[in-house]
């Protein structure tokens, strides 16, 4: 029996709503489909305005724009995520100003942001990592102090909640992705989450190639026209058909997976009072969406032969990020505020283990026992 790292659950309404789609004949973006996952997510989450990407990466680039990110502008967040946390920013010359993440979330280290910004200081950009949220409260007390705008990068994030308020809401703007490995799927996919009313028209021009053409098509202007800089950011209807099957069934995927974790944490909880381990934490107030589970590895616990033990026995786990200010792009684009110590560690020690809707409690039984053994032997 092996077992993969993950598997996309299909809930097995979406091909019934691609043919919908494709029996409409509407296959561009915006369509039926479309405006129903808009209005899913503006429900769901009650942002002002939820707008369909065709990636959160995208989702990221459009809020650059609307940042009015200048070349030199910098942007702080954390060099422990995701590659186009950086890049959207990049894209428009900002700088990235990575700065360390917290030992228990591995969220960014809200105490090191205020010493980071500068008078180029233009937003913040906090990662949920895992669907945990950042602490929210003081990082928009900063924003508010010193006129940041605050760009949630909730990529990992659906269905969680900080203090009641769904990840994505807290902020100016904030990010979804549902690509494959995330939670809430339709293979690539993301949206941009408006909260701020002034960014709502400016949004729907850019995603629509700098155009009007929301505007037409509503009927509100005669013809449309280029506006200003954009791109072409929306997915097409076969896309939002398969996601509106998604969001029919988030609450029972969120569930089945907060089940899974739930089992890993109880399963390891005698590896980390023996200390050879430390398990998610989950911060006061937080509600979380089961993203991931993985553990820190103590030092001098050999993560490279744990996972060869684990791929030998047939179980596929991983480990992520390469630290952004480490990598050549990083380097050459960003610059780091302090030695980001607990980054360079944490990287060094994550072992991230199969999570997905349809694992068996047979097969975690399996990966737990297996990382017991070999951390006991
Ligand atoms: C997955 C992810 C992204 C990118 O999402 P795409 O939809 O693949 O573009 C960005 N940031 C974080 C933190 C992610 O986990």
């Amino acid at each position: 029996m092996k077992i993969s790292f993950n598997k996309p659950y299909m809930t097995g309404r979406e091909l019934s709503y691609i043919a919908q789609a494709h029996a409409k004949g509407h296959l561009s973006g915006d369509g039926e489909f479309t405006k129903k996952c808009h209005a899913w997510l503006e429900q769901k989450t009650g942002a002002k305005k939820a707008l369909l990407t065709h990636s959160c990466t995208a989702a990221l680039e459009m809020a650059a724009i609307l940042a009015d990110i200048q070349p030199g502008d910098e942007v702080i967040m954390p060099s422990y995520t995701f590659v186009s946390t950086a890049n959207a920013f990049v894209l428009r010359g900002g700088v990235p100003v990575f700065v360390d993440i917290r030992l228990d979330t591995l969220n960014i280290d809200e105490t090191l942001i205020e010493k980071a910004i500068t008078t180029r200081t233009k937003a913040i950009v906090p990662v949920h990592y895992a669907g945990v949220a950042c602490e929210m409260d003081t990082i928009m007390d900063i924003a508010l102090r010193h006129d940041l705008l605050v760009i949630e990068d909730a990529a990992q994030g659906i269905m969680s909640t900080y203090k009641g308020k769904p990840l994505g809401t807290i902020g100016h703007l904030g990010t979804y992705s549902f690509h494959e490995t995330k939670n809430v799927i339709s293979g690539e996919g993301g949206a941009l989450l408006i909260n701020d009313e002034r960014f709502v028209e400016q949004a729907e021009i850019i995603r629509e190639k700098g155009t009007n053409r929301s505007q037409f098509f509503r009927g509100q202007v005669d013809k449309y026209t280029w506006q200003e800089v954009g791109s072409s950011f929306l997915p097409g209807e076969v896309t939002a058909a398969f996601l509106l099957a998604q969001f029919d069934e988030a609450k029972f995927i969120t569930e089945k997976r907060i089940a899974i974790w739930n089992y890993y944490h109880h399963g390891f909880e005698s590896l980390e009072k023996q200390g050879y381990i430390h398990r998610p934490v989950i911060s006061e107030g937080c509600e979380h969406n089961a993203h991931m589970y993985y553990l820190l590895l103590a030092e001098g616990i050999d993560r490279g032969a744990l996972l060869n033990n684990l791929e030998q026995n047939g179980i596929n786990a991983v480990f992520h990020y390469v630290p952004l200010h480490s990598s050549p792009a990083g380097q050459r684009y960003g610059r780091s505020h302090k030695p980001l110590n607990v980054t360079n560690t944490h990287s060094e020690s994550i072992v991230r283990l199969p999570l997905w809707v349809g694992l068996t409690e047979q097969m975690q039984d399996k990966v737990i026992n297996t990382i017991l053994k070999w951390v006991w032997k």
